[in-house]
């Protein structure tokens, strides 16, 4: 590195990424940073390019498995990558990749906005909301979204801006999800000329709902599987008597069957194998694939994808 362009300011090795998960679990990565504005991002994109480096954003890794293992290259946290602007007359809302959405959902039902009020139980970030299209209670992600800006990790100098109708938006899923393009901010239209107060009220209200049903008080990941529709997840795992079901300190949770929960010093391995045996257990008694709603990273053994017929 001597002979080198000095790595960018806040740039860190071997940080344990387990501080960085909701899950409580991940090993160290390789080179780590949080960067506190966009340009920093880009610049450290820029670096990680330069010296050959894999790399990849995540939020609040509310959404991530990451392997006992840990991550080569850059992992690029957004946490810090906050801010945002509310035009309460228009219903504008632009926000930064890294503004918690629950706290967006607040400001946006301040300000007489209707939209949001369905996310503020989901302890992502607005960049990961995006990339999942994230959604809870009726509402999601891409029924409000206008648009991304977004870095190619090929040309990260270059931010370009991509139209929610570009992002192939469908369940839980998006054209980031396969595409490596990075989320620098997104732009939402909000209705606006709502009562803040009503608005304020609903947005609570579904909080509580959320608390009171799902075990928030435990290291986990939210739902694991997406709903197999017409049927609910939760409820195939539940009936197969599966809540309780452990693996070291990984556990389907007693309270909602879609959960797997940390009880303590779970390593990612034993959630990767717990997972599994829901798969199995479930395609066994119905014949139906549960195909995981987390992101794997870092992991050798090949995806989740439970047995063939
Ligand atoms: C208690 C609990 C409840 C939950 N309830 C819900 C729910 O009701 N509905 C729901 O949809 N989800 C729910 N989740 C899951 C999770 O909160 C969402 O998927 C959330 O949108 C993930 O955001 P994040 O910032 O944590 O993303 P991360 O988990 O950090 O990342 C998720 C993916 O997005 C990518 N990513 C993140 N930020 C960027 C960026 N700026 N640019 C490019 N890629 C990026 C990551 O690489 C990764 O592939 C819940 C989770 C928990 C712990």
């Amino acid at each position: 590195m001597a002979d080198r362009e000095a790595p960018p300011h806040g740039l860190r090795q071997a940080i344990a990424l387990h501080d960085y998960t909701t899950w409580k679990v991940g090993g160290p990565a390789q080179w780590f940073a949080e960067p506190g504005s966009q340009d920093e991002l880009i610049a450290l994109a820029a670096w990680a390019v330069a010296e050959g480096l894999v790399f990849r954003c995540i939020g609040a890794g509310s959404n991530l498995l990451i392997a006992d293992a840990g991550l080569e290259g850059l992992t690029l946290c957004n946490r810090r990558l906050q801010g945002s602007r509310l035009d309460g007359s228009e219903g504008w809302v632009e926000a930064e990749a890294g503004e918690p959405i629950p706290t967006l959902a607040r400001k946006a039902a301040r300000a007489g906005l209707h939209g949001l009020e369905w996310s503020v139980g989901i302890p992502g970030t607005v960049g990961g909301a995006v990339v999942m299209n994230a959604g809870a209670q009726g509402g999601c992600t891409a029924e409000w979204l206008h648009s991304v800006r977004v870095i190619d990790p090929a040309r990260p100098e270059q931010p370009f801006t991509l139209g929610a109708e570009e992002l192939d938006f469908a369940y839980r899923h998006s054209r980031l999800q396969q595409e490596p393009l990075l989320v620098l901010s997104a732009l939402f239209r909000l209705e606006a000329g709502h009562d803040p107060t009503a608005i304020t009220a609903r947005t609570s209200g579904n909080l509580h709902s959320r608390t009171s049903t799902q075990p928030y008080q435990q290291p986990s990941c939210g739902s694991v599987f997406r709903n197999p529709e017409p049927n609910k997840a939760g409820q195939l795992i539940e009936a197969l008597g599966l809540k309780g079901l452990s693996v070291g300190g990984a556990q389907v949770s007693t309270l909602h069957a879609n959960f797997i929960v940390n009880t303590g010093g779970a390593r990612a391995e034993e959630i990767d194998s717990l997972v599994r045996q829901v798969q199995e257990q479930v395609h066994r008694a119905h014949a139906i694939v549960l195909h995981p709603e987390v992101k794997r990273l870092g992991f050798r053994q090949p995806a989740w994808e439970p047995p063939g017929p």
